[in-house]
C-alpha cells in the first residue's frame, strides 16, 4: 500500500512541465520509483525466505486454517481485479510507474494463488512442511520477478540509448536528407520524453535558413516514429565535419 502511495506521488511529479529548477522535466522520478518498488519486492521475499526458515527451525503450527481460507479468496478476488485495471491503465499510458505496480500486484496474485493451495493441502494432511516448501518457492519467485522492475528502472536512470533498431530509424530519416555526414547521435529516454541529440555536417556554402530547415524536416520525421513520446530533439549544424577535432579534444 505505502509502495502504491509512493508511485502515486512519483507519477503526479514526473509528469509537471519543465520549469527553470528541472530543465529537462522529472521524468526519472519514475524509474526511481521502479527502482525502489523492485528492492521493496526484493525484500520482502527475503522476509518470507526467512519465515519460512524460521518456521521449518521451530517447527511451528499453521493456526486459523479455515479462518485463512476464507481471507485468502477475498485477498485472490480484490487482487484479480487490480492487476486487470492496472494492466489495462498501464497499456494506455505505458506508465512505468504503473507497469511496476501491476507486475507487483501479479506477484501477489501468484503468491495468494500458492498460499490458497499450501493452506487447502495443510488442513488436509496436517504436513507443515508444504507451507514451509511453498514459501520458498514464493520469496524466489517474488525476488526473481523484482529483479527485471530494479533492471529497468536503472538503466533509464544511467541514460541507456535506445533500442538498436530505433536508432537505426532515426540513422536512416538522416541519411535520406539532403546532409552530407552525421556525428555524436546520443539518445535516452524518461518517462514519456526521448531525447536525441545530433551533429549535421552540411555545405559550407549553404544558407543557414536552408540548414535549419532540412533539420525540421528531420526533427519531424523522427517524431513520427513514435506519436505517444514527446521527443526533445538537439541538432547541431556544421559547416564541416568536426568529430575527428573533437575526439581529439
Ligand atoms: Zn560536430
Amino acid at each position: 500500500m505505502f509502495v502504491s502511495i509512493f508511485n502515486y506521488f512519483a507519477i503526479v511529479n514526473s509528469e509537471k512541465p519543465e520549469d527553470k529548477d528541472f530543465n529537462y522535466g522529472r521524468g526519472k522520478i519514475e524509474a526511481l520509483a521502479s527502482l525502489l518498488e523492485g528492492l521493496i519486492i526484493t525484500f520482502s521475499g527475503i522476509f518470507l525466505l526467512y519465515k519460512a526458515y524460521e518456521k521449518y527451525i521451530k517447527g511451528e503450527k499453521s493456526l486459523y486454517l479455515n479462518e485463512s481460507l476464507i481471507i485468502m479468496i477475498i485477498s485472490l478476488l480484490v487482487t484479480i481485479f487490480l492487476v486487470l485495471y492496472l494492466n489495462k491503465v498501464a497499456k494506455i499510458t505505458k506508465s512505468m510507474v504503473i507497469k511496476a505496480d501491476a507486475l507487483h500486484y501479479k506477484v501477489d496474485l501468484y503468491s495468494n494463488l500458492a498460499v490458497l493451495f499450501s493452506l487447502v493441502l495443510v488442513s488436509i494432511t496436517s504436513y507443515e512442511i508444504i507451507d514451509v516448501i511453498v514459501s520458498i518457492c514464493i520469496s524466489l519467485y517474488i525476488i526473481y520477478s523484482a529483479y527485471e522492475l530494479i533492471h529497468n528502472g536503472f538503466l533509464v536512470l544511467l541514460d541507456k540509448s535506445l533500442e538498436s533498431n530505433i536508432v537505426k530509424d532515426i540513422e536512416n530519416i538522416i541519411k535520406e536528407n539532403d546532409v552530407n555526414k552525421f556525428h555524436l547521435l546520443k539518445t535516452r529516454e524518461a518517462a514519456n520524453k526521448i531525447f536525441v541529440e545530433v551533429h549535421l555536417v552540411f555545405d559550407k556554402i549553404i544558407t543557414l535558413y536552408e540548414a535549419h530547415k532540412i533539420s525540421d524536416k528531420i526533427e519531424e520525421k523522427i517524431k513520427l516514429l513514435d506519436n505517444n513520446k514527446e521527443w526533445i530533439i538537439n541538432i547541431h549544424l556544421d559547416p564541416y565535419d568536426d568529430s575527428k577535432i573533437k575526439n581529439e579534444r
